[in-house]
């Protein structure tokens, strides 16, 4: 669904290359694949060998990036991140990669996740007289890397990540190596790809296909990666727990055309899709999904039931990013400028509408009313994961739980408040058996906490949701 309107968003995309002539135009292409985990900034930081150098800006990769700047990043490697706004507050001072400089040379840090001691961390760090220049839980890895006074940047970056509790897929740059690492449950997805001799990084396959790069495999929870000069390293900084990857990569916010760990998105939302079309029985005459993330479940919902797929709503891409203001008046409006109902399609007819997930509910009842608008009979919402009743302290920015439509009103209540003629939710099992993961039947393959409230790290009592950040200094 449109997560801007919603209150869902991926936090960040990071992406890295090494040994290659133009690695800053291969960034900006690997960016523009991510481009969906984050819009409100990027960046790009090269080193020669000598310098780092950085572009960085807020708002989308076209935005910040043109020929003139990427020319001037000129070397052999490069680190970029896509952000999403509440990852730390906005502001260009928390748009990533971080680049940091001192007598002993400079260091680039991209990340995507949450660290969930940081504030701690922080603290600490504070109380030894570091000084934090962002909000960005980021910024702790920084401090942790320069305070240690082991001999060798390898052994400082493993006793700096054996520190961080949380998710993080992370990729670290100095002028003479790159560091991919990844945490000991490996929550966030990162891939490691080949283009022409250069090891290539990156949060979703897709932005190696965009640039032509071969997948090499997932990098490990609790794995450490050294490349430079000599080729790539595979080390182990803590030993692996049992993996807790995002169920919601796979629902909803990794492109169709990415794979995580040899699953590709688009046939395990179908799956999901035939999964919702075992859990219920339903009578319609058409099935449509919410553009875009929701489609691939619908295709596979239809397939099963038997039930034609159409397209009931249509994207409207070319239009202003309402979420820069997400008051209650722009979203409705928004919904409206976002989605269109083909009345063709939907009048007179008995629709069912095929859709991630609902956090707030408020989009989802405007949908159903357009629907309805347009001469459906009937619309009956199938969601292809079970409800959202907790906040992810993960990197996801999910509304909090007050905010949650799930986490405060029975199924049938959540039918009313939308307008629908019936809800339907996919169970958790259901939902890990269609993904499809090889390790699920012992359920450790996922994170599910925010379905099932079940957090696979600890949580602190000052670990701080991504919205609440922008608060703390
Ligand atoms: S809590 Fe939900 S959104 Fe957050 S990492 Fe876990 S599965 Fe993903």
């Amino acid at each position: 669904m449109l997560a801007e309107l919603r209150g869902l968003n991926e936090e960040c995309g990071v992406f890295g290359i090494w040994g290659h002539p133009n690695p800053a135009a291969m960034t900006y292409y690997g960016l523009h694949a991510l481009q969906h985990r984050g819009q409100e900034g990027a960046g790009i930081i090269v080193t020669d060998g000598k310098y780092l150098r950085a572009v960085k800006g807020e708002g989308l990769v076209n935005d910040v990036f043109n020929n003139g700047k990427l020319e001037k990043l000129e070397g052999h490697a490069a680190v970029g991140h896509v952000r999403y706004a509440t990852s730390g507050g906005s502001g260009i001072e928390n748009v990533q990669p971080l680049l940091f400089n001192s007598t002993t040379g400079g260091l680039a840090i991209a990340h995507n996740g949450n660290i969930v001691n940081a504030t701690r961390l922080k603290r600490n760090l504070e109380q030894q007289g570091s000084i934090f220049q962002t909000t960005s839980d980021t910024e702790v890895l920084a401090h942790l890397l320069k305070k240690s006074n082991l001999a060798s940047f390898e052994d400082r970056a493993k006793q700096a990540l054996r520190l961080l509790d949380g998710a993080f897929a992370v990729v670290i740059m100095t002028e003479h190596a790159m560091y991919v690492a990844q945490d000991s449950q490996g929550m966030r997805p990162l891939s490691l790809g080949l283009l022409d001799g250069a090891w290539v990084v990156a949060s979703e396959t897709s932005a190696f296909d965009l640039i032509g790069a071969e997948l090499v495999r997932s990098i490990d929870p609790g794995e450490l990666l050294i490349i430079n000069e000599d080729g790539c390293r595979s080390e182990r900084y803590v030993e692996k727990k049992d993996r807790a990857i995002c169920t919601m990569e796979y629902v909803y916010f990794s492109r169709p055309d990415s794979d995580i760990d040899g699953i590709n998105i688009h046939m395990a939302r179908k799956r999901l899709g035939k999964q919702l079309a075992k859990e219920l029985s339903i009578d319609a005459d058409v099935v449509t999904g919410v553009p875009d993330s929701s489609i691939s479940a619908a295709i596979g919902f239809s397939e099963a039931t038997g039930i034609p797929y159409e397209l009931g709503l249509i994207k409207n891409r070319y239009v202003g990013r309402t979420f820069i203001q997400p008051s209650q008046d722009l979203r409705e409006r928004g919904v409206k400028m976002k989605l269109s109902p083909v009345r063709q399609v939907v009048n007179g007819k008995r629709v069912v509408m095929v859709d991630d997930s609902i956090v707030r509910g408020t989009t989802s009842r405007r949908i159903v009313k357009m629907l309805k608008d347009a001469g459906a009979t009937e619309v009956h919402v199938v969601i292809s994961s079970p409800p959202l009743k907790n906040p992810c302290f993960y990197g996801i920015d999910i509304s909090s739980d007050s905010e949650l439509i799930a986490a405060n009103n029975t199924i049938d209540e959540m039918c009313e408040l939308i307008g629908a003629d019936s809800l339907t939710f996919l169970s958790v099992e259901g939902m890990v058996e269609a993904i499809g993961r090889s390790d699920a039947e012992k359920n450790c393959g996922h994170c599910l906490a925010c379905f099932t409230g079940e957090y696979p790290t600890s949580i602190y009592a000052d670990t701080k949701l991504p919205h609440e950040k922008e608060l703390v200094r």
